[in-house]
């Protein structure tokens, strides 16, 4: 371990970072321009993903179905704008104050295309979003899951992250060896419009890791109403399916088979999950009707009861 990694480690508890990993320029060669972060700091030689745990509390009222705006808050607006947000900066400033530049990146959906055109010939046009699942991956903190959902050891899908980009040379993270999904199928058989096809699935490879991933009709989870949420930076990308009944089962399963590091007392679900919209033919499903969450996650992606 190098002085900076050493001192990026002390500074962990400090700043709250439950996870944290890191990866060499080597391991996002042949990523697109348009989504490597590469792109944003040529000269950079490391990329840090640092994680905060999505705590189980605030899945709670979501599994309940009595209130879902918490989540909202404590498990993805807040985690993302405020606590990860300050975690980052303040180890953003403990690489600076040693001499490094240490460039942060919010995770925005990194399936978005260019909001604006190239700058110069050779140059991606702005803004370039990494994708932070496949960095999480490069960084040796997890795997990509059937469900499509980033993986670690320590929580399972419940953690979100953060990027810094630095020119500080740190050695790389071991790749995550070992499996956490064991394909038990249990988030495809849960969600009650069908939308995880584990007969058709898709090998990704990230860094030479190779993972199954199930084809997810993310169409559909557009319209779900079992937890997921719309993308709240554009209603085109990737719905948030955290707290959906798809991935609250998976949680289960990953805990009640003691794959995860972070154990509780007690077993997440207490009671049969609730579901609605228990179809698959889109046509036969009334979203507003089925809108049962207070509006808070409405299928324009705004606020409101709409
Ligand atoms: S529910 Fe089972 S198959 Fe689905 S992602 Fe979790 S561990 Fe993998
Ligand atoms: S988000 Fe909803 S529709 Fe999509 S897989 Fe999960 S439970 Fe099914």
């Amino acid at each position: 371990m190098n002085h900076i990694e050493k001192l990026l480690r002390e500074s962990l508890k400090d700043c709250r970072i439950d996870l944290i990993g890191f990866a060499g320029k080597e391991r996002f060669e042949g990523v697109d321009p348009r989504h490597n972060p590469f792109s944003i700091f040529p000269e950079a030689k490391t990329v840090i993903m640092l994680g905060k745990r999505i705590c189980r509390g605030a899945l709670r009222g979501v599994e309940e179905g009595t209130n879902f705006g918490d989540y909202a808050l404590f498990g993805k607006n807040w985690l993302e704008d405020e606590f990860l947000s300050i975690a980052c900066y303040d180890l953003v400033r403990v690489l600076e104050d040693n001499g490094w530049e240490a460039c942060p990146i919010f995770p925005n959906p990194s399936e978005l295309g260019p909001q604006g055109v190239s700058v110069a010939e050779g140059r991606p046009a702005p803004n370039v979003y990494p994708d932070f699942d496949y960095a999480a991956v490069a960084c040796g903190l997890g795997e990509i899951g059937l469900n499509g959902l980033l993986l670690t050891p320590e929580f399972g899908s419940r953690q979100r992250f953060h990027m810094i980009l630095t020119d500080a040379e740190i050695d790389p993270s071991p790749l995550f060896e070992g499996h956490i999904c064991d394909a038990c199928g249990k988030c495809a058989q849960s969600c009650p419009l069908g939308a995880i096809d584990t007969e058709n699935t898709k090998e990704i490879e990230i860094c030479g890791k190779k993972m199954q991933v199930a084809d997810i009709h993310y169409d559909v989870c557009k319209t779900c109403k079992n937890g997921a949420c719309v993308n709240r930076f554009a209603a085109t990308a990737r719905p948030d399916r955290i707290a959906a009944l798809c991935n609250r089962t998976c949680i289960c399963h990953l805990e009640d088979s003691e794959l995860l590091s972070n154990k509780f007392e007690n077993s997440f679900r207490q009671r049969e999950a609730w579901s609605v919209g228990g179809t698959k033919n889109a046509a036969e499903r009334n979203v507003e009707a089925a809108n049962v969450l207070g509006g808070s996650f409405s299928k324009d992606g705004n606020r409101g009861n709409r």
